[in-house]
């Protein structure tokens, strides 16, 4: 067996080469050129001239392109010749019997390619085929030269078609069909075909699909479906491409599944036949494999995001699709067109394989003579051969002959057949085409990834951007916040500041009109200043003051006694006519008797408060400690030491109570005393009053009996200040009650009272007093009274004492009063500016305002709170420097109740708001 690659069955290259003629020409060409065929392909040296030479030379062909974009863009269109092999069939038994006389009437001489029909003993044709196959080739070489091309042209995307022609029996089933089930060496072209589509196509990007159909009397039937029994042939207007859409299509995974099909197949064809009454070999059975396969697919395969995205959409090269179709015919027997002298049925049939397979001949000699007639639509079979013979199919052909000499008319005409058959000449152009239905799916994956990651970027965005923004806003309003805080703390700090030195400024103005005003006074003032004179002093002092007195008394009654000297002297020339000046003369001496009257009562009082400062002196010497600052008036004197001072005098050991005193003496008796010449007496009885009156119980039965208006009278009388200090605590506890108020103001104890506190000079003595005006101005009834008698003048001449104790009960008295105040305004029954401010209150409250003195700061700033409430009160407030004073009270007081008020009545007050607006101040 020659092994030839089958290369040299097929020389072209499917694109881009040029056919040229087979190299292994008869001869040397070179020097038996007259040899040569018509084609100028070479004979053999050896054959006879007179022996005709069957040969078809292929013509050169060059490529020719085709239109661009017929098939795919740039496709190029290749010329190929059908190739023809012809294979012999070995001997069978019969024929080994039946001619075994005979010479075979063929002979082959497969490496020269040709077939030599004998036509006698001494005569014979010589044929020469694109491939010559003896009886000995095997099945697998067969394959190799006549049908493996075809399928590489198939899976490049060419259509293809391995046909086999010959008389029945001669083994064109064998070749094509064979399923090689027992020996897989016997496989026909099928079952190896389609090995080697599965062997190179991708299962994943690519498909195979087959149908199995038999043409028997111009009837088409699906051989994988039987029902499918009239299947029709189907001509695309435009293009002239033939199809049968009815036909059963089975797409087909792998070798194994496509030999069951092709079993199903033949198991069909057979029941077919067995029911129509005829044989396999009277019908032509084809088998059409379509492969499916994404070429420039997979160069193009998205392999990763990274592609796409770096890439972007220019990558989207639509996959080229090659369709390629191979098309297997084992065709009816030949023989049937010259022995088709049957009846019948027979007749019909014979007619119809006749007519499909005459009109297959006739439509090759057409395209090898270049006819311009090609009688395809003549059979069904033409129609369904029309690309594999004159149109764009590489057809591979193999003739099938048997050897006997008794045959030899039919292996004749097969062998003619292919002889014709190598002049046709088809278009080979590849089918292939955009798939732009899967590049749309991928353009839709692709657009499906990238909306999905813009998606996600976008949200990612969306989520930074609010996180940035989220982050901003706070860092905003921590900014905001701190920079408003530490705007306030400035704000408020200038306010201070601002508020602190105008009240400095303010302050030293009036400490400058003061000074400019009083400079003497400040003089006396200090000198009282420098504190209380020691008992001593205080009595040399007033010995002093009194030897002046008598100095001035004697100077006096001299001067009397001149002026009446002169008066006699004068009287004695002038008596007669000197009435007048007499009168004048006795009004002076009046005159001067009512001073020297004067001055002895000077003298008197004098005296006393001598003896009391006498007396006061030893006490202290004796009582050092003596209490001076209780809380209360009933620390006037305690209890304690009145009772010694008493008992010791009475000197019998005994230490009563005031009020077993009182019970054993009786109040009337007690009080009568207060009256006694003794001013010893008067002193004690009076501690024993204040000391009764110290006591809630005792104060009414003490009115009852006419102590208030004894112990005003003390008040009245000058001889003692130890019994007007005395006296006015009783008052003062007694003016606790608002029924002893009326009685004490109904008595004249205001004027008492305001004659005590300008005349004191001790200041627990401005103390009681002070008390007991300050329990007075609690009173809303008697303000007016209070006022117009001096009472307000009073307290605030108390202050002079600078004592805290005093200037503590002046402020008390100043709240209660400004109390009483704000009350009746708001109840209406009081109009026009406080009588507080009317007697010049306010330097005062305004100065103490911020007294260290707790108790003092307390009833200042209510009182300054009440006046404030009054409208008709601001401007003077204003002016007399309050505003600062209520604004730091709204701020630092320390009583939550008192700032309120402070703030609520700023706010409230028209004029402050005005006032606070042009300052610049908030509150
Ligand atoms: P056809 O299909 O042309 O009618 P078949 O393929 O049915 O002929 O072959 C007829 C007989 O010849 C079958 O029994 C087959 O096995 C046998 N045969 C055909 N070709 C060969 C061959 N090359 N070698 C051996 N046996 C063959
Ligand atoms: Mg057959």
């Amino acid at each position: 067996m020659s092994g030839r690659p089958f290369s040299s069955f097929y020389t072209t290259r499917l694109v881009g080469e040029i056919f040229m003629p087979p190299t292994r020409a008869v001869g040397d060409p070179s020097t038996d050129n007259q040899h040569k065929g018509r084609n100028g392909f070479p004979r053999g040296p050896n054959l006879r001239n007179s022996s005709s030479f069957k040969s078809k030379l292929p013509p050169s062909s060059a490529v020719r392109r085709s239109s661009p974009g017929a098939l795919g863009a740039g496709a190029d269109a290749v010329s190929g010749r059908v190739r023809v092999a012809v294979r012999l069939r070995p001997q069978n038994a019969e024929e080994l019997e039946a001619d075994a006389d005979f010479a075979d009437c063929v002979e082959l001489q497969p490496e020269l390619k040709r077939l030599k029909l004998r036509k006698n003993n001494w005569d014979s044709d010589t044929y020469e085929f694109d491939e010559v196959l003896t009886e000995y080739a095997s099945q697998k070489r067969v394959y190799e030269v006549v049908a493996k091309p075809v399928v590489e042209s198939v899976l490049e995307g060419y259509n293809g078609t391995v046909m086999a022609y010959g008389q029945t029996g001669t083994g064109k089933t064998y070749t094509l069909g064979r399923l090689g089930d027992e020996d897989t060496s016997a496989r026909g072209i099928m079952v190896r075909s389609l090995e080697d589509i599965f062997s190179n196509i991708s299962q994943e990007t690519d498909t195979v699909t087959v149908s199995y159909l038999q043409l028997y009397m111009e009837t088409i039937q699906d051989l994988l479906n039987p029902a499918n029994d009239n299947i029709s042939i189907v001509e695309d207007q435009k293009t002239g491409d033939v199809s049968l859409p009815g036909a059963t299509v089975v797409e087909i995974r792998d070798q194994q599944s496509f030999v069951e099909l092709l079993r199903i197949g033949e198991a069909h064809r057979f029941a077919a036949n067995t029911k129509l009454n005829t044989e396999s070999s009277r019908s032509h059975a084809f088998l059409m494999v379509q492969v499916r396969r994404s070429v420039l697919g997979r160069e193009n395969d998205f392999t990763s995001e990274h592609d796409v995205s770096s890439n972007g959409v220019n990558n989207f090269k639509p996959p080229i699709i090659r369709k390629g179709k191979l098309v297997v015919v084992d065709l009816a027997g030949s023989e049937r067109i010259h022995k088709s002298g049957s009846e019948g049925h027979m007749l019909e049939e014979a007619k119809s394989i006749n007519l499909s397979l005459s009109a297959l001949g006739k439509c090759i000699n057409a395209l090898a003579e270049n006819s311009a007639h090609v009688p395809v639509r003549d059979s069904k079979l033409t129609r369904l051969l029309k690309d594999s013979f004159g149109g764009t199919s590489r057809t591979s052909l193999v003739i099938t002959i048997g050897p006997s000499p008794r045959h030899r008319a039919e292996t004749a005409s097969t062998i003619l057949f292919g002889q014709r058959a190598m002049k046709v000449e088809n278009m080979l152009k590849i089918k292939e085409e955009f798939d732009y239905k899967s590049l749309s799916k991928r353009l839709e994956i692709q657009i499906e990834k990238l909306t999905a990651e813009n998606e996600r970027l976008q949200k990612a965005c969306e989520d930074e951007v609010e996180r940035i923004k989220l982050e901003a806003q706070k860092q905003i309003s921590e900014a905001e916040r701190d920079c408003a805080e530490a705007l306030k703390e400035e704000k408020m700090k200038c306010q201070m500041d601002y508020m602190e030195s105008i009240k400095q400024l303010e302050e030293k103005w009036m400490l400058n009109q003061t000074k400019h005003a009083s400079n003497g006074f400040i003089g006396t003032s200090h000198a009282a200043e420098g504190g209380m004179p020691s008992g001593n002093d205080e009595v040399s002092e007033l010995k002093k003051l009194l030897q002046n007195e008598v100095q001035q008394r004697k100077a006096a009654e001299l001067e009397i006694k001149n002026l009446k000297d002169c008066l006699l002297k004068s009287m004695k020339p002038e008596l007669a006519g000197g009435n007048a000046d007499i009168f004048n003369l006795q009004k002076m001496l009046e005159e001067e008797s009512q001073q020297r009257k004067k001055l002895e009562e000077e003298v008197i009082v004098l005296r006393h408060q001598l003896s009391q400062l006498t007396l006061e002196a030893s006490q202290t010497t004796s009582c050092p400690d003596r209490s001076r600052t209780g809380n209360g008036f009933v620390g006037l004197d305690s209890v304690s030491s009145l009772r010694h001072l008493q008992f010791k005098d009475a000197s019998d050991g005994e230490r009563p109570s005031i009020s077993n005193l009182h019970e054993k003496v009786g109040l009337h008796k007690i009080l009568s005393l207060l009256e006694s010449d003794d001013p010893n007496v008067r002193i004690h009885a009076v501690k024993v009053v204040a000391n009764l009156a110290a006591e809630e119980a005792n104060q009414e039965k003490i009115v009852e009996a006419g102590g208030l208006s004894s112990l005003l009278m003390l008040l009245r009388s000058y001889e003692d200040e130890t019994i007007r200090r005395i006296a006015a605590g009783a008052v003062a506890n007694l003016a606790m009650n608002e029924f002893n108020q009326e009685l004490i103001m109904a008595q004249g104890g205001i004027c008492l009272l305001a004659m005590t506190a300008s005349d004191a000079e001790d200041p627990q003595t401005l103390r009681m007093v002070a008390g007991a005006v300050a329990n007075l101005c609690g009173n809303d009834k008697l303000q007016t009274r209070l006022r117009s008698e001096g009472g307000i003048k009073a307290l605030l001449g108390m202050v002079r004492s600078r004592h805290p104790d005093v200037l503590s009960q002046v402020a008390r008295g100043i709240a209660n009063f400004a109390k009483c105040e704000s009350r009746a305004a708001t109840q209406g029954t009081k109009h026009g500016r406080s009588l507080l401010i009317e007697d010049g209150a306010l330097p005062w409250i305004v100065q103490n305002a911020n007294n260290e003195a707790s108790l003092i700061r307390r009833h200042v700033e209510l009182a300054l709170c009440h006046l404030a409430q009054h409208e008709v009160n601001a401007k003077d407030l204003i002016s007399g420097g309050a505003l600062w004073e209520l604004v730091r009270i709204s701020r630092d007081c320390s009583r939550d109740d008192i700032r309120a008020l402070a703030c609520r009545t700023l706010t409230s007050s028209p004029t402050f708001v005005a006032e606070l607006r042009r300052l610049r101040i908030e509150v």
